[in-house]
């Protein structure tokens, strides 16, 4: 993408569904917080996401700064709304994709970068890198903005946090979360339907859904809309280690009998493809983005800080 074509869309900014049609060359900022320039804290080699991302040696995870939906339990608050991280200029975005698979990354695990859209389509290009390329996002996009990245994307990594609008209000002030996040998806699922090479998944999409502590009746109404929807195109990840940072080790956790239950309710449903992950003894970490390494060393290798 030329210089103008690349500033256009930032001048007048709809990238994600909050529209805000702001310049962003300017002083002003949309919900996400972010210019022209793209920002990010660091990339990791990354053994903690779902196997099929992070292969044997971890995914190339690249962490921007900035993020138009603000959930209030984000784990990553130091970078998606903290405004913690550097400036990279296209080149150097694209020289970090080429070093990432040279360090072995398995794919390029693009982490929240829908407000930056057209400058790591631009990056990608420079870079042709032949490992998959991951967008890693909360489900909050734009049709157009996939119409943008998608012939530079393998596999789809997408939230799908709620289907309910007041629920969606009050965590993200997003009340069309729901129906954006549905036409996101189901989008994804019929432009990257399930393709594997020698047993490995080479394109596709995998639906995240993080189950909250005291929500696992929505959490139920939303598997069934995915059972309905979804469940013979996708692979699903259901996550359970609510990590609440505002309570620290009091805030409550999914115990081992709603884990149990939402194990036999996927059963029930016939949902038999995709990851769920284990409900651990240990309380889950959050990351600390101003380390070298954000996390804990068995999970991931740091090949960049801002
Ligand atoms: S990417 Fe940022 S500025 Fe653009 S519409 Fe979304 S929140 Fe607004």
């Amino acid at each position: 993408m030329k210089d103008e074509e690349l500033s256009a869309y930032y001048r007048n900014c709809h990238l994600c569904p909050r529209n805000c049609g702001v310049d962003r060359s300017s002083l002003v900022r949309g919900i996400c917080g972010e210019g022209v320039v793209v920002r990010a804290a660091c990339a990791v080699l990354h053994r903690g996401e779902e196997p099929p991302i992070a292969g044997e040696k971890g995914s190339g995870a690249l962490f921007f700064t900035g993020c138009s939906l603000g959930c209030n339990f984000c784990q990553n608050r130091q970078i998606s709304s903290g405004g913690y991280g550097g400036e990279l200029t296209v080149e150097e975005l694209a020289g970090l994709f080429s070093r990432l698979e040279k360090e072995g990354a398995e794919t390029i695990d693009l982490v929240t970068a829908a407000h930056c859209a057209p400058s790591v389509v631009t990056a990608l290009e420079m870079a042709s890198v032949k490992i998959p390329v991951v967008w890693n996002g909360s489900g909050y996009e734009s049709l157009s903005t996939l119409d943008l990245i998608e012939p530079l994307i393998d596999i789809h990594l997408p939230d799908l946090k709620t289907l309910s609008s007041e629920r969606a209000r009050r965590l993200f002030r997003a009340p069309d979360y729901p129906a954006v996040a549905r036409a996101a998806v189901e989008r994804m699922s019929r432009s990257h339907p399930l393709e594997y090479k020698h047993g490995r998944l080479v394109r596709g999409v995998i639906v995240r859904h993080l189950v909250m502590p005291g929500l696992i009746e929505e959490s139920k109404e939303l598997l069934r809309w995915y059972a309905e929807h979804l469940a013979d195109k996708t692979l699903l990840s259901l996550m359970v280690q609510f990590v609440d940072i505002d309570g620290g080790d009091d805030g409550p956790v999914i115990d081992e009998a709603q884990y149990d239950e939402l194990v036999d309710f996927l059963d029930e449903l016939g949902i038999e493809e995709g990851f769920i992950q284990e409900s651990g003894d240990e309380r889950p970490w959050i990351p600390d983005f101003t380390r070298d390494n954000p996390f804990p060393s068995a999970f991931s290798r740091p090949v960049w800080h801002c």
